[in-house]
């Protein structure tokens, strides 16, 4: 009985965290209907899985212009050697360095600016989109990633020299609406777990502001290489990283995941008609590796970061249900009678429950999973 009461206080738990949603969002721009939801829902599906005690600031320009070169695009806020700074002279984005911290270290800053171009076809929905538009929601999940941490003040000049640092305003195409972090003179800690196809770290191969360095950058396969959680959540191997093809795109290189990764939302590898909503274990795992605490929103499944989630708890109209191999998902009553099912037929990576007809009381979903034959049951509250 012991057990089963423990059981039961640890899924409760769960659930109540998964409803906490820690980013605000300031919209500058016309906004077209739905995207003010769909970015909350981005916010919602990180917090489902980051500790963020100290609330997120996301700064939002919507622009609408054919001419940039961009369909979205994020400046990141940071810090070095703020209060229990874990690496001295790195940079931190200010997300987590205001976990870190446990306060703002940026007081009266956004942490993010993040620029949507709408000329980008979008889908706001919360569904899947065409083939023809692009999901708002992965897209937003990306971007604020980017301001979770996956961040890289790597440069290379027109004269071949490398630096972490020293990225001059002018090589952006806007100005942030906070002082700009890639003249801080080092490293994100991003940046110094990347090693070099030889193993070498990458940001102290070479010095500083050399063509040596440069050449380093722009050549080779590079790699996020997380000795605690990172290679742990890769089949204990080192994540590839964009770059080393020959060449140097600052915002492009380093801080995305290659493109080769699928089912990850700082890879390249998805487009328009694809939905990614929810981070790949790796991600998770880069994430823990540069300081983060991960929640315990999921089910451990053969010792891996594979997560199920689902919201919002208590429900209304729907219940939620996103994870990667999730195979079928049923809805059971406090007796046990099956209420209703869901098979993912199409492998999706978040399922629906309607539970509009459905009484209010407490419900079980079980979730199973089609690479193990694993299963794992979370309380849910049905309130109208
Ligand atoms: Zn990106």
């Amino acid at each position: 009985m012991k057990k089963i009461t423990l059981l039961f206080a640890l899924l409760f738990s769960i659930c109540m965290n998964a409803q906490v949603n820690t980013f605000s969002f300031t919209i500058t721009g016309t906004q077209p209907t739905g995207l003010a939801n769909a970015l909350t829902i981005a916010g919602q599906k990180w917090s489902n899985y980051l500790q963020i005690n100290v609330p997120v600031k996301v700064n939002v320009f919507l622009v609408n212009a054919a001419f940039l070169p961009f369909s979205a695009i994020t400046f990141a806020n940071g810090r070095k050697n703020f209060p229990n700074a874990p690496v001295p002279n790195t940079l931190y984005v200010s997300t987590l360095a205001n976990q870190i911290a446990g306060s703002e270290v940026n007081v009266g800053e956004y942490d993010m600016d993040i620029y949507f171009n709408l000329f980008t076809p979008y889908y706001y929905g919360t569904g899947n989109p065409p083939s023809n538009k692009t999901d708002f929601i992965s897209t937003a999940m990306h971007e604020i990633g980017h301001g979770l941490g996956f961040y890289s003040d790597g440069y290379v000049d027109g004269s071949n020299k490398g630096s972490f640092g020293y990225i001059p305003p002018s090589a952006i195409p806007v100005s942030p609406s906070f002082p700009w972090r890639g003249q801080d003179s080092v490293p994100s800690i991003f940046d110094k777990y990347i090693t070099r196809t030889s193993g070498n770290l990458l940001t102290t191969c070479a010095p500083q502001n050399s063509t040596a360095l440069g050449d380093s950058i722009k050549n080779g396969a590079l790699y996020f290489n997380g000795p605690l959680y990172a290679n742990a959540s890769h089949s204990n191997t080192p994540i590839r990283l964009a770059g080393g093809a020959g060449t140097y795109t600052l915002g492009v290189d380093l801080l995305h995941i290659h493109k080769t990764y699928a089912n990850t939302i700082m890879s390249y590898y998805w487009g328009a008609g694809d939905t990614v909503r929810i981070p790949a274990q790796w991600e998770l795992g880069i994430l823990k590796e540069i300081g983060w605490n991960l929640k315990a929103v999921g089910i451990k499944e053969n010792n891996n970061y594979s997560l199920a989630s689902s919201y919002p708890n208590p429900t209304n109209t729907n219940l939620f249900v996103s994870g990667q191999n999730i195979s079928e998902v049923k809805l059971f009553n406090v007796i046990g009678d099956l209420i209703c099912t869901n098979q993912n037929n199409l492998k999706a990576e978040e399922l629906s429950i309607d539970t509009k007809y459905l009484d209010n009381g407490v419900y079980f979903l079980k979730v199973h999973f089609n690479n193990s034959g694993h299963t794992s049951t979370k309380k849910i509250i049905i309130r109208h």
